[in-house]
């Protein structure tokens, strides 16, 4: 950590900063410049908040050296982590394909839904069981029986299933039947969360908030990870724009700059990022070619019965035709594909 003085701090207010340091065990190293003196902080960064020191008169700015998402830092990991749900791994060269409804509605939609993405090219299957709606009158999901059709599913076809748990209340539920938590953007800074997920070691997709930075993203996998759940896959989901032409704002560069401060996978949702069926095989292309380790697309056999963002599911034929140029572009960029899995049921 640096502090940087103000021009016109006095000796006495530098010795009263010198000594906060070393009271906490910390080393201090003062450099005079003709203009600004500066401090140098040796230690751990850890027993030191930038705040209070900030508010120390003769501060004029504390500058921390390491990110505050130390265990999501490529610092404290320097080679990217892969995560494997199930046997498909995401990350460190492997590109995973997630793709389903956005709610589980009854055991045919899945079954038709399943079979049809399986044999399209998705290594896991997701469906929503409990729905964050923004209208408590909207469908809310099928709860425990959707949970059992998802799992049903998952298996007949070989592929892992993800749904997302809005509730801490859930967990042990949920957990009994999916391979892979989802906590959506309207969650991502609900950290009572993201700290029982924490305390599972499933793994994690952890959404971007619509109206959360880069920064946060990673404060919140941060929060998982320091429970010991080291297995967190984030994606980028759009962000809140001004222009309603887009459901959100795609924002395809936070894809290198994740990459280039963690070495957590990050995969994209052009589905809720769009909102636009026109607009996702472009954006999901985008996100496979700006590094992401998966794509996560909704897809529904029959998008105008669908119960809920039908507007942007694909049909099983659109989603194969667009699988199939995400597989060559994984293929140009010598990355891979896990397979799909044997069935278990
Ligand atoms: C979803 O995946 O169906 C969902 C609600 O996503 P988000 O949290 O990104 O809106
Ligand atoms: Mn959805």
């Amino acid at each position: 950590m640096i502090i940087i003085l103000r021009a016109d701090a006095t000796d006495e207010q530098i010795e009263h900063v010198l000594e906060r340091i070393e009271r906490l065990g910390l080393t201090a190293h003062l450099s005079r410049g003709t203009y600004r003196t500066v401090i140098g902080i040796i230690g751990d960064e850890a027993k030191i908040a930038v705040a209070p020191l900030q508010a120390i008169p003769a501060v004029a700015q504390v500058v921390p050296v390491l990110p505050p998402f130390k265990l999501a830092s490529a610092e404290a990991h320097p080679k990217p982590s892969i995560i494997e749900v199930g046997h498909v791994k995401f990350g460190g060269g492997y590109v995973g394909m997630i793709a389903g409804p956005c709610a589980v509605e009854s055991r045919e939609q899945m079954d038709a839904i399943g079979s049809a993405i399986r044999d399209g090219g998705a290594n896991i299957l997701r469906g929503g069981a409990f729905k964050p709606r923004t209208s408590p009158y909207s469908f809310q999901g099928l709860g425990e029986d959707g949970l059992k059709i998802l799992r049903d599913t998952g298996n007949k076809y070989g592929m892992p299933v993800v749904t997302e748990i809005i509730d801490p209340r859930h967990i042990d539920l949920i957990h009994e039947y999916v391979d892979m938590f989802q906590i959506g953007a309207r969650n991502m800074q609900n950290f009572v969360l993201l700290t029982e997920v924490g305390r599972t070691t499933k793994p994690i997709l952890l959404k971007r908030g619509m109206s959360a930075t880069v920064k946060d993203l990673l404060m919140s996998a941060e929060y998982i990870l320091s429970q010991g759940n080291p297995n967190v896959i984030l994606c980028e989901r759009g962000i809140k724009g001004f222009d309603p032409e887009t459901r959100n704002l795609f924002d395809v560069a936070a894809v290198p700059a994740v990459k280039a401060i963690s070495h957590l996978p990050i995969i994209v949702d052009p589905s809720h990022a769009t909102g636009r069926l026109d607009l996702i095989p472009c954006c999901a292309l985008a996100g496979v070619a700006a590094g992401s380790d998966g794509v996560h697309l909704e897809v529904h056999h029959c998008p105008e019965e669908a119960l809920s963002d039908g507007q942007q599911s694909l049909r099983p034929e659109q989603y194969a035709q667009l699988a199939g140029q995400i597989r060559d572009l994984v293929t140009l960029f010598d990355k891979k594909i896990s397979p799909v899995g044997e069935a278990s049921q």
